[in-house]
């Protein structure tokens, strides 16, 4: 059988495996999609495809856990909008207009960016399913970007009114025919999830319905929750509490203004959050609750979310959820007339929310988000040669809080080598852009 073996030599490996940090100079050898050794030094032999990872640092793929890939195209369009301004333009007026062709080259485009900036795994939260072809386009889009992830099946994007104000419309049940006909196997890269609207967005008897349906499907659950006001003015975690409904398989995306109880909840029940830092910070949401989260010790991810409205990175999430966490605390010193001895939160824990925590919050966990012997081969180089990045005395640091996308010199998901010397291959990206800039020009024209 021939097999295909790429050699990952010279780099230093991070890697947070079972809740201990690797930080160490180890090659690494790839065998068709997964890792199949880590060493001090491994011996390249004559089939071997070797890759020179001297002067770079080589991470598990980035993992992001919230984001609507369908807006990849309306970058800058929401930059200074509220969550109401949002809701009201961006879902109700540009959703309903997206033909399933523009979802196609909204998600293709989404994906293919992300997996430049390091991001080998995504939740496509996708409340664009205005019709079945719209599906279709969107599965496909992520599907031929050759990235990771979960579809995130939502509700149509035709009337944000029906949909996302208090809603009593039951989530699509078509959800049982896209499974059918798109997701038999969960070794795909892509897998299906439910993007369900929840008790802040619909009413308590339509989020069950939801959820129930998910459960039938053995699907995760995914929605929004604790977004400013709504936090408080729903109560969604209790109400989802005394329906016992809360369970393992339940996503929440913010959390930014749910309660002590809720959170105590949350950790009990095995429920996972996402954190969208950027996007929380400007939509009014909320603080970011990546301290407590951690606190609590919940499954906790980085997601990018509104990409319409920040910017795609999960170096720049990173860098927004780690100073936000500090900030928090630096003030509540401040107001006690006190300045802080040592920050409670590091580089390294934001890190790992971006990578193994992010494939814990998908249950993915046992294929990604580490590098480690047997996982899947999702793995990112990044060079600290670049201006900006050099000298590095700390590559934790380095990653979370110097480097740019285009630090970024190879990604591989599943084996596969999608970016390569800072270059992303297989893709005929000039084509892609002008189709992306024909549809926003048709849409907002
Ligand atoms: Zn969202």
């Amino acid at each position: 059988m021939n097999r295909r073996k790429i050699l990952i030599k010279g780099g230093t490996i991070i890697s947070i495996n079972n809740n201990q940090l690797i930080k160490d100079q180890l090659d690494i050898l790839i065998e068709n999609d997964k890792i199949f050794e880590i060493n001090k030094t491994i011996i390249a032999e004559e089939d071997f495809t070797v890759i020179d990872a001297s002067g770079m640092i080589v991470l598990p793929g980035f993992v992001d856990t919230h984001r609507h890939l369908w807006e990849s195209p309306f970058k800058g369009m929401a930059s200074n909008w509220t969550l109401m301004e949002y809701l009201q333009n961006m879902l109700g007026k540009i959703a309903p207009a997206m033909s399933a062709e523009d979802v196609y080259t909204a998600n293709l485009l989404g994906a293919i960016e992300a997996i430049n900036s390091g991001i080998t795994t995504i939740f496509d939260w996708s409340h664009i399913i205005n019709s079945p072809e719209h599906s279709r386009a969107a599965i496909k889009g992520l599907k031929d970007s050759g990235i990771r992830g979960k579809f995130g099946f939502g509700t149509p994007g035709t009337s944000v009114w029906e949909w996302f104000y208090e809603s009593k419309l039951k989530h699509p049940i078509e959800a049982k025919e896209i499974k059918k006909e798109h997701f038999n196997s969960d070794d795909d890269l892509i897998t299906m999830a439910l993007a369900i609207r929840g008790p802040e967005y619909s009413d308590i008897e339509v989020a069950k319905h939801d959820i129930l349906l998910g459960r039938e499907l053995g699907l995760q659950v995914s929605m929004h929750i604790g977004g400013g006001t709504f936090g408080p003015k729903y109560n969604g975690i209790q109400k989802l509490c005394n329906e016992k409904l809360l369970d393992s398989d339940l996503n929440f995306a913010h959390a930014n203004t749910i309660n002590k109880n809720d959170f105590k909840l949350l950790a009990d029940y095995g429920c996972s959050i996402s954190v969208t830092p950027e996007v929380e910070l400007q939509m009014g949401l909320g603080l970011p609750i990546t301290g407590t989260a951690l606190k609590f010790g919940i499954t906790t991810g980085l997601g990018i979310d509104v990409i319409s409205a920040t910017s795609g990175s999960m170096f720049d999430q990173m860098k927004i959820a780690l100073q936000t966490v500090r900030a928090i605390q630096n003030e509540k010193s401040y107001q006690n007339l006190e300045m802080a001895e040592r920050l409670t939160i590091t580089d390294r824990d934001v890190l790992k929310l971006a990578t193994i925590g992010g494939a814990k919050v998908l249950g993915l966990d046992n294929k990604i988000g580490s590098l480690e012997i047997g996982k899947q081969a999702d793995v990112i180089l990044i060079s600290i040669n670049n201006i900006g990045m050099s000298p590095t005395l700390d590559q934790i640091s380095s990653v979370v809080l110097y480097a740019k996308d285009q630090d970024v010199d190879t990604v591989m998901i599943a084996g596969e080598i999608v970016k390569r010397n800072g270059k992303l291959l297989n893709f005929d990206l000039e084509k892609l852009m002008e189709k992306a800039n024909n549809l926003v020009n048709k849409i907002v024209s």
